[in-house]
């Protein structure tokens, strides 16, 4: 699948980024990730930590599929509210898919000093504001949600909105606990770590057909063969061509990076802004002063179509930042990029085994909120390879129905 068109901004902030060797022979392991994105590194991180003996391969170069379009914000919040999730999965549910965002988040924030290599995690607060002012109760309505479970948020009305920042909204949601990363930077950090922990990474290495045994599975690369007692399918939006998962759906995303500005506009603690419109526009900053924003959904195009549909597209884009932001006028977009993106139909991610592949997980993290649910993913795989029951998993199974189910029974 070419899951991305136009030019992408991450992977020329990490020129002497490390590289690894293809698989040349045959092999065996106690666990096998598929996918050097970030679910794969994730995974491969977390794995490294308890000294299991692992493998991750990937076709591409490390962090070489969509991990290296993605925008870099991770929020607690996702997506879909809370309230809408209260009312989709019940409070219990709800509130703890909410409550497994914000402790990703906050293992994300505590990577930095663990890795090698500088993530470029930085904290950051967010602002949710108003499309239009039909929108505000939903916010008000939001505000209350958040709270009322222990959540950071404030209800911001027009004028301290305007007081912060460039643009005038009817009102908006700030809240404080959310990050920025450098995701091509964070994935590579993560398979480094994972590398000197003892986890062997191959790239250039492409995964093509799997045999399923009584005691393991046997993974058919291009280059040689694995045996893994257990395998972690991380494959991103690709997994799509191996099994069709019925509530995922893929479509179009574009974004644009500008060039590094001389003073950045009024943007109140540089946060993560996003809107209540769907789809959404979003916008952040950067370390070195640029601008990045993203947005312009559609639907699912071939790829020729969404090449030349990145022009466009961002060129609206760069409208749109200027329309918040008046003072940076005339500003011009250095990198401008389209990409496949996905997404599911009930707004969570696709987490854990599935019947019909034996000893093999599956991390699906679909959905704006990427990089937070991969982290969750590595998390609750990582004990449940260990033998530590997650009953989590079951919100985020891979053949779960839309209906409302009881609340997983885990442990306080
Ligand atoms: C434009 C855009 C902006 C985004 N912005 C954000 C954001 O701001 N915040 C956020 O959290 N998320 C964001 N996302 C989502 C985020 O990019 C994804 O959730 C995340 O990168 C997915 O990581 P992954 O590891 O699942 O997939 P990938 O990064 O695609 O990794 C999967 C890997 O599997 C490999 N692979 C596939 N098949 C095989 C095979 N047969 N054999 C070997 N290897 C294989 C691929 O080569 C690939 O490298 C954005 C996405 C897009 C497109």
């Amino acid at each position: 699948m070419k899951l991305n068109s136009g030019q992408l901004p991450w992977e020329s902030t990490f020129k002497d980024r490390p590289s690894y060797p293809s698989l040349e022979g045959d092999l065996s392991c106690d666990c096998l990730i598929v996918g050097g994105g970030m679910g794969g590194a994730m995974m491969a991180y977390r794995l490294s930590l308890s000294g299991a003996s692992a493998v991750l391969i990937d076709k591409r170069e490390i962090a070489g599929g969509s991990s290296h379009a993605n925008t870099g914000l991770l929020q607690i919040a996702n997506d879909k509210s809370l309230t809408a999730c209260i009312n989709t999965f019940g409070e219990a549910n709800g509130v703890l898919f909410y409550k497994l965002c914000k402790e990703a988040l906050d293992n994300i924030l505590d990577l930095p000093g663990k890795l090698d290599i500088d993530p470029q995690i930085i904290p950051r607060s967010s602002l949710l504001y108003a499309s239009t002012p039909e929108d505000v109760p939903l916010l008000r309505q939001e505000h209350e949600t958040l709270t009322a479970h222990g959540f950071h948020s404030e209800f911001w009305g027009a004028d301290k909105v305007r007081e912060h920042y460039s643009f005038s909204k009817p009102a908006a949601l700030y809240s404080k606990g959310d990050a920025e990363t450098n995701p091509f930077r964070t994935v590579h950090s993560l398979i480094h770590k994972a590398h000197s922990g003892g986890v062997r990474i191959y790239e250039h290495t492409r995964a093509i057909r799997y045999e399923y045994h009584a005691d393991g599975v046997t993974c058919y690369t291009d280059r040689g063969s694995i045996f893994a007692k257990k395998v972690i399918f991380s494959m991103g939006y690709e997994t799509q061509e191996m099994k069709k998962d019925r509530g995922a759906e893929l479509i179009n995303t574009y974004a644009i990076k500008t060039r590094p500005l001389a003073k950045l506009p009024k943007w109140h603690e540089q946060s993560l802004l996003w809107e209540t419109a769907r789809p959404y526009l979003y916008f952040r900053t950067t370390p070195e002063g640029c601008i990045i924003a993203g947005g312009k959904d559609e639907q699912l195009t071939d790829p020729e179509r969404r090449e030349v549909r990145v022009l466009s597209q961002c060129r609206q884009l760069l409208e749109e930042v200027e329309a918040l932001f008046p003072e940076v006028k005339g500003v011009e977009a250095e990198y401008a990029w389209g990409a496949v993106f996905g997404t599911t139909r009930d707004g969570l991610p696709l987490i854990g085994p599935h019947p019909e592949y034996p000893h093999c997980y599956f991390i699906e993290g679909y959905g704006g909120n990427g990089t937070v649910y991969s982290m969750i993913a590595a998390d609750l795989l990582a004990d449940t390879l260990a033998g530590r029951e997650r009953p989590e998993l079951e919100l985020f199974s891979l053949t779960r129905s839309a209906k409302p189910s009881p609340a997983p029974a885990v442990e306080a």
